[in-house]
C-alpha cells in the first residue's frame, strides 16, 4: 500500500490482526453506505504477511467461538466478509452445513480470515512495525495530530505517517514463567509450529509441555500424535485439566450487550463477571480435548505402554540448559519439597500471554492518558483512552480493556460490533471538529 506522508489520517491501524482487519471491514462497508468525505485509514504490520497464531495452527484444533462470530456477521448480517459469504464464494456452504458443526477449524477459520483480508489489502502495508508515537501540538496553519513512526522489518528505514487518531491493536505478548529462557530447545507455545518444523522427528524422544490450557493440552496431542516413538510428558500446575465452560447461559458473557453490563455496571458488577465466568476462557480447555487425552492414557495404560504422562500439581523449579541437553527441574506441589529432574529434548512453555499494555508505545504521549487507582487506562465505552483536555486526538484500544469492557477485550467474540463502534466514533468526532 502506498502510504501518503503528507496526508492527515483519520486513523492509523497499529497491528493487523483480526481486530484491525475487522475495523477495516467496518469502514469499507461505512464508506459504501454514506456519502461523507471517507475515512482515510492506514493500517501498518510487522509481519510480512497476514496471519494469525500461524505458529498454533495445528491440525483438527478447532475454533472456540461460533462461526457466526466472524469479522463482520454481528454487526452487519448482510456483509460481503461474513463466514457465510466466504463459504458461499469457496462453494462449500451446503457441505459445511451438513457437517453440523458451529466450530470450525482453525485453518478453515484462517483461510476465511486471508480471503477478508484479501478484500481490504490495499489499506495495509506490511513489514512494517510502528515503534514510536509522537504528538505534534497546534501550530499557525497546522491542526494536532499524531506522528506515528513506522519501521521497515527488511530494510531497517523509518518513516513517519500523520493521524488524527490510533488505533493499538498489536494483541497479546507470549510470557514466560520469571527465570525462563526460550532457545532452539525451550519454546512458547506462540512459536511451536516453527521451532517444531526446525527439528527432526527422530531427535525428539522425550518431550515435555508446561501448562494447563487449551494451547498445553492441543500441543500434548500433537505431539503425541506426530512423534509416535515419543515419551510425551504434561506438567500441570494444578491437578488436572479443567473444562472450557461453553454452555449457553455462561456463553452470554460473551455477547454485545455483556460489554455495556460490564462496562457501567459497579465493581460489584464487574467482579462477578470474572469470579463466575472466568472458566468459559482463562486456563480452561475443550471437553472434547480433555477425553481425547484421558482416553489415550487409559488404553496405553491397559496396553502396558505408558508413554504419555500427567505430571500434576507440579511445576517447573529450573531449566539447566548443555549444548543440546536440557533437563528440567520440577517441583511437586503435592508435598510442597519433592524435586525430580527429567532431560528433555524439547520443552514447551504453553503457560499463556499478557495482555496488551500500550504504554511503552505511546511513549511521551502517554502522559496525557488518565489511569485508573490500579494504575491502568482509563478507557470510555467507545474505547478510547481517556485524556487530558489538551489531547484532542483520539488514542483507541482493541485489546488491554478488560478492566473496563470485560472478557471479550481481546477474543474475537466482539470484534465485529466492537469495529463498528469504533467507526462511529470516529466519524461522530471528525463531524464534531474532535472535541469530543
Ligand atoms: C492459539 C490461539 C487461539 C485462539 N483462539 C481463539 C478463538 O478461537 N476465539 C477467540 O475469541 N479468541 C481466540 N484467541 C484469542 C486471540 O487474542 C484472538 O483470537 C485474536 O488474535 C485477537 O486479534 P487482535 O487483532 O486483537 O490481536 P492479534 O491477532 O494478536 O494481532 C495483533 C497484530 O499486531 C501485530 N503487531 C504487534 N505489535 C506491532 C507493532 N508495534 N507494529 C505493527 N504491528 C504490530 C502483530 O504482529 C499481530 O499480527 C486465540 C489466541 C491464541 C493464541
Amino acid at each position: 500500500m502506498g502510504t501518503r506522508e503528507h496526508e492527515i489520517y483519520d486513523i492509523v491501524g497499529i497491528g493487523f490482526g483480526p481486530s484491525n482487519l475487522s475495523l477495516a471491514i467496518a469502514l469499507e462497508e461505512h464508506e459504501a453506505n454514506t456519502s461523507e468525505r471517507p475515512v482515510r485509514a492506514a493500517f501498518f504490520e510487522r509481519q510480512p504477511r497476514f496471519g494469525w497464531h500461524r505458529n498454533m495452527l495445528l491440525p483438527q484444533a478447532t475454533m472456540q467461538i461460533s462461526f457466526l462470530k466472524d469479522l463482520a456477521t454481528f454487526r452487519n448480517p448482510l456483509s460481503r466478509f461474513s463466514f457465510v459469504s466466504y463459504l458461499h464464494e469457496s462453494n462449500r456452504l451446503a457441505q459445511f452445513v451438513n457437517n453440523q458443526d458451529f466450530f470450525p477449524t482453525r485453518q478453515e477459520f484462517h483461510q476465511y480470515l486471508e480471503w477478508a483480508e484479501a478484500g481490504v489489502r490495499d489499506r495495509v502495508t506490511y513489514n512494517s512495525e510502528v515503534t514510536e508515537v509522537r504528538l505534534v501540538e497546534a501550530a499557525d496553519g497546522v491542526e494536532q495530530h499524531l506522528v506515528i513512526v513506522v519501521k521497515d522489518t527488511v530494510s531497517g528505514a523509518a518513516r513517519e505517517v500523520k493521524a488524527r487518531n490510533i488505533t493499538v491493536s498489536t494483541g497479546l505478548v507470549p510470557r514466560m514463567p520469571d527465570g525462563m529462557e526460550r532457545d532452539e530447545r525451550v519454546w512458547h507455545s506462540s512459536e511451536f509450529l516453527a521451532k517444531y518444523g526446525q527439528m527432526n522427528p527422530e531427535d525428539l524422544k522425550n518431550v515435555a509441555v508446561v501448562g494447563a490450557g487449551q494451547s498445553a493440552a492441543e500441543i500434548t496431542k500433537y505431539l503425541h500424535d506426530m512423534l509416535p516413538q515419543a515419551q510425551v510428558s504434561a506438567i500441570l500446575p494444578s491437578y488436572g485439566y479443567s473444562v472450557a465452560d461453553d454452555t449457553p447461559f455462561a456463553n452470554q458473557v460473551f455477547d454485545a450487550d455483556a460489554v455495556d453490563h460490564y462496562y457501567f455496571g459497579t465493581e460489584k458488577t464487574r467482579d462477578a463477571f470474572w469470579r463466575y465466568h472466568k472458566n468459559t476462557n482463562y486456563s480452561v480447555v475443550d471437553d472434547d480435548v480433555i477425553r481425547e487425552l484421558f482416553r489415550r492414557s487409559y488404553e496405553e495404560e491397559v496396553a502396558g505402554e505408558q508413554r504419555l504422562h500427567f505430571l500434576n500439581l507440579t511445576r517447573v523449579k529450573e531449566v539447566k540448559r548443555s549444548g543440546s541437553d536440557t533437563r528440567v527441574v520440577l517441583h511437586s506441589l503435592l508435598d510442597g519439597e519433592s524435586e525430580q529432574e527429567m532431560d528433555v529434548d524439547a520443552l514447551v512453555f504453553a503457560t499463556g500471554y499478557s495482555t496488551l499494555d500500550a504504554t511503552s508505545l505511546l511513549g511521551d504521549l502517554d502522559k496525557f492518558c488518565q489511569r485508573d487507582e490500579e494504575g491502568r487506562h482509563r478507557v470510555e465505552r467507545d474505547y478510547r483512552v481517556v485524556t487530558s483536555g489538551e489531547l484532542s486526538c483520539g488514542i483507541y484500544l482493541q485489546g488491554g480493556t478488560e478492566h473496563t469492557h470485560g472478557l471479550t477485550s481481546s477474543l474475537l467474540s466482539n470484534i465485529a460490533v466492537r469495529s463498528g463502534e469504533i467507526v462511529d466514533s470516529i466519524v461522530e468526532r471528525r463531524g464534531a471538529g474532535e472535541k469530543v
